[in-house]
């Protein structure tokens, strides 16, 4: 047996061991729709539970919290929360996009204090790119940070900012050349949320959850060290913060951000839900499409291991991680509509109604799936990447 197995034995048994209890309230899906306060406690608990055992950041540095061991203990850590289908941990902006960030080009003082707190979940990270008037086209950021003595004054306002109600810290862009357009003049923060002059709405979602908010900021003055970087160097540390985001880089300190239902889940969904009075599985063009699906499963997943052995990349050597969350989002946006079809004519029910199919579990996740088709760089824009990135396409 190696290392890796003993390991994998190891992690296994702790999270058989230590699955918290079913709580008796619904657990939100994915770090996108935390909207209670008893929802973010419980999974706030369970990341830290996760991190006390040394499951989380187990390939970040030691000097910061980290486990300094390989990605690949990580990787099994990560497969073996997928397979027991644990609760995911909440704190996925800091522990995917702003640590690794931070740990790439952070200083050795922004290391110190902020690396482990991502990890314990003692501070929860948001992100403000978006903007009511600006999302996909990010260059066109309006809200602005004037240099004053040992100070920055935020005014503006971010939109869809996920955990804006629990975060602690926020990875910001925002304009510090009066007069400037597009790239240039826009600069990168660590911004402190609790700080006054900067307020969060909630946001309702489609399925009625809460999870993301609108951000205020109104002559919010933060210390000028919250600046990452230099002045001007927003644009970059943003593209760089994007690789992390959409799955491109490694780096992150893994853990789970959702709580997927999977193609495994559709297999039992078809034999226990009918269509015209017969298991759904039975009928030949449900199971000509279930099997498409399996292909199309086991497929994405050969594809990422392919894409971690160079000697199979080299064609187009970017072409399966600027894919990747194309190809995952919309997979299973396209499952999970599939999945409600399966449920022939109770398909429409809802959340509560109690003839719905599993408690409406379902019909919230298809809702749901649009979340990542969106989020992190709409379909469009990532199919827009993958033509001029990959293929070389023209622009226009
Ligand atoms: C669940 C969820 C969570 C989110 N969390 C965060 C967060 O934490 N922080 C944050 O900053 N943002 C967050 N967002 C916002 C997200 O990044 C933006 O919604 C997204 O980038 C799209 O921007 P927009 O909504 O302004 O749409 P727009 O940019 O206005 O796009 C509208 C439509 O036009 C299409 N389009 C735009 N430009 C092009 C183009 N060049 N080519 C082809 N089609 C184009 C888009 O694909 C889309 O269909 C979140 C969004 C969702 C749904």
């Amino acid at each position: 047996m190696t290392d890796l197995d003993s390991f994998r034995t190891e992690v296994a048994a702790w999270f058989e061991a230590n699955r918290p209890p079913e709580p008796d309230f619904l657990l939100p899906e994915s770090f996108m729709e935390v909207g209670t306060d008893q929802q973010f406690d419980y999974l706030r608990a369970w990341q830290r539970k996760i991190y006390e055992a040394g499951y989380l950041g187990m390939a970040w540095p030691t000097q910061y919290g980290g486990g300094g061991k390989p990605q690949a203990f990580q990787d099994i850590v990560n497969a073996e929360m997928t397979r027991q289908k644990v609760p995911f941990v909440p704190n996925t902006i800091g522990l995917n996009w702003a640590g690794p960030l931070i740990l790439a080009i952070g200083t050795e003082a922004e290391k110190q204090r902020y690396i482990k707190n991502i990890l314990s979940a003692e501070d929860i990270w948001c992100q403000g790119f978006s903007e009511p008037d600006n999302g996909s086209d990010l260059a066109a950021t309006t809200t602005r940070a004037t240099s004053d003595g040992d100070h920055y004054i935020l005014n503006g306002a971010k939109i869809w900012t996920s955990l804006g109600s629990y975060a602690k810290y926020m990875i910001l862009l925002a304009r510090t050349e009066p007069g400037s357009t597009r790239y240039a003049g826009l600069s990168y923060f660590l911004c402190p949320m609790h700080t006054p002059g900067i307020e969060t709405q909630p946001i309702r979602k489609l399925t009625g959850e809460y999870g993301f908010t609108q951000t205020f900021f109104r002559d919010a003055r933060i210390p000028a060290d919250c600046l990452m970087g230099r002045e001007g160097e927003g644009w970059k540390i943003a593209m760089m913060t994007l690789t992390f985001e959409r799955g491109a880089t490694g780096g992150q300190a893994g853990g789970i951000a959702r709580q997927a239902l999977n193609v495994h889940d559709v297999l039992e969904l078809a034999q226990t839900a009918r269509r015209d009075g017969r298991p759904a599985i039975e009928d030949p063009l449900m199971r000509d499409q279930l099997v498409r699906f399996l292909i199309e499963d086991q497929g994405d997943r050969l594809t990422a291991t392919r894409g971690t052995i160079p000697a199979l990349c080299t064609e187009r050597p970017h072409a399966i991680p600027l894919s990747q969350k194309l190809r995952t989002s919309e997979h299973r946006r396209r499952l999970l509509q599939f999945a409600l079809t399966l449920q022939g004519a109770n398909a429409p029910r809802w959340v509560g109604d109690a003839n719905t199919f599993e408690g409406g579990k379902w019909q919230r996740a298809y809702f749901n799936s649009f979340s990542s088709t969106i989020g992190g760089g709409t379909s469009q824009i990532q199919a827009n990447i993958v033509a001029e990135r990959v293929l070389g396409l023209p622009k226009d």
